[in-house]
């Protein structure tokens, strides 16, 4: 058994070949995915019951199970997804008035070891698949209502992405191609830690997706401490492929500045952060931190908060300060997997 979401195309066109299917069937099969939101191949309503069973018995629609369906009272929506080879990954469904966001993840865990994530406290298992990337795409449309549609992707669940290039750009595909999801570039955006070689190999993709680098601190003394992995590579060279990245796509930059209370939240980081980033085409996205059961880190106060925004305001910064979404349900990163006690929390849909 093939997965289908794995490469939709290839999968359908040998079915197709092996079953001298009609083109027309093939759009069809993938108009009952994307637009219709199936839940299986028996909603295919217009499908023989045969084809049905055909296809049923030759691709798999499903890799995974969804094990928890969470919602909180803004309209967030989280799910912990069940990998058949073990492991679990999360993706979350967020509504903002008209926006319908949904972020996911492209690794089972992650490797980059920032001090105050709980996604990679365990390290990273390993990539997840184009489908596996895919079917949360499509798991996540379930959760809408049918007079809703999803009109934004954040690549910002657990993980990685410009780890996982190979399997993200095949499912971001799905997620533009107008017989897809039909969702445009402009409302996709990959958030990095900072590779500058991937950066620049997306650069080269010319598929304008928006970029959000994860940065954290303003220089490499500091962000060496909260994002360990920047002793390799340094803050000049992650600007640097920021830069080309914002040459070839003419897509404004976006920073994101997680604010971790007396570590990185003093006016003096502010500063420095106005100095890094002035002149630059750029947004900077301050996250209040959302505190991780079991480490020590703090959301700073909400003078602290203001005080550093106002510096960057000063500094003449294009700020946002992101508005929490779905605390009750540990709707930030890795945070789900990790929540035992936290289930009081949740609104169980199902199990
Ligand atoms: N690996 C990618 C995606 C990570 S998640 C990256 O580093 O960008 C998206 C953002 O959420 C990152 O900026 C990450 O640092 C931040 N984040 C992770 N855990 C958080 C937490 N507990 N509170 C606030 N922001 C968090």
């Amino acid at each position: 058994m093939s997965h289908l979401l794995t490469n939709i195309d290839q999968h359908l066109d040998e079915f197709a070949a092996r079953h001298s299917l009609p083109g027309y069937r093939r759009k069809q099969i993938r108009q009952w995915l994307f637009e219709k939101r199936a839940e299986g191949w028996d909603a295919m309503s217009n499908l023989s019951k045969q084809l049905r069973a055909e296809l049923a018995e030759e691709l798999t629609l499903w890799a995974a199970r969804v094990d928890r369906h969470s919602e909180a009272s803004d309209g967030t929506e989280k799910l912990l997804v069940g990998l058949e080879q073990g492991g679990q990954i999360e993706c979350v469904l967020l509504r903002d008035e008209h926006r319908r966001t949904m972020c996911v993840s492209t690794q089972v865990g992650c490797g980059m070891g920032c001090v105050f994530c709980a996604s990679g406290l365990d390290g990273v298992d390993r990539n997840l698949t184009t489908g596996e990337i895919i079917e949360q795409f499509l798991r996540l449309q379930h959760c809408l209502a049918p007079e809703e549609r999803m009109s934004h992707i954040v690549v910002m669940g657990m993980g990685e992405p410009l780890a996982n290039l190979d399997a993200l750009l095949p499912a971001l595909q799905e997620a533009t191609r107008p017989d897809g999801l039909g969702i445009s570039h402009r409302r996709i955006t990959i958030s990095t830690v900072g590779l500058p070689k991937s950066i620049r190999r997306l650069a080269k993709e010319e598929t304008q997706y928006r970029l959000a680098i994860s940065l954290h601190a303003p220089d490499d003394e500091l962000r060496n401490r909260i994002v360990p992995t920047n002793a390799k590579i340094g803050i000049d060279e992650i600007m640097a492929a920021a830069d080309e990245y914002y040459e070839a796509t003419r897509r404004r930059l976006t920073f994101e500045y997680v604010l971790l209370a007396d570590l990185n939240d003093q006016p003096e980081h502010a500063h420095r952060l106005v100095r890094l980033l002035r002149g630059r085409e750029a947004m900077i996205n301050v996250i209040p931190y959302n505190p991780v059961a079991g480490l020590p880190y703090q959301t700073p106060s909400m003078e602290a908060q203001k005080a550093f925004r106002t510096v960057l305001e000063q500094g003449g910064l294009a700020v946002r300060f992101r508005h929490r979404k779905g605390d009750k349900i540990n709707a930030a990163c890795g945070q789900l997997r990790r929540s035992q006690a936290g289930a009081q929390d949740l609104v169980q849909l199902e199990s």
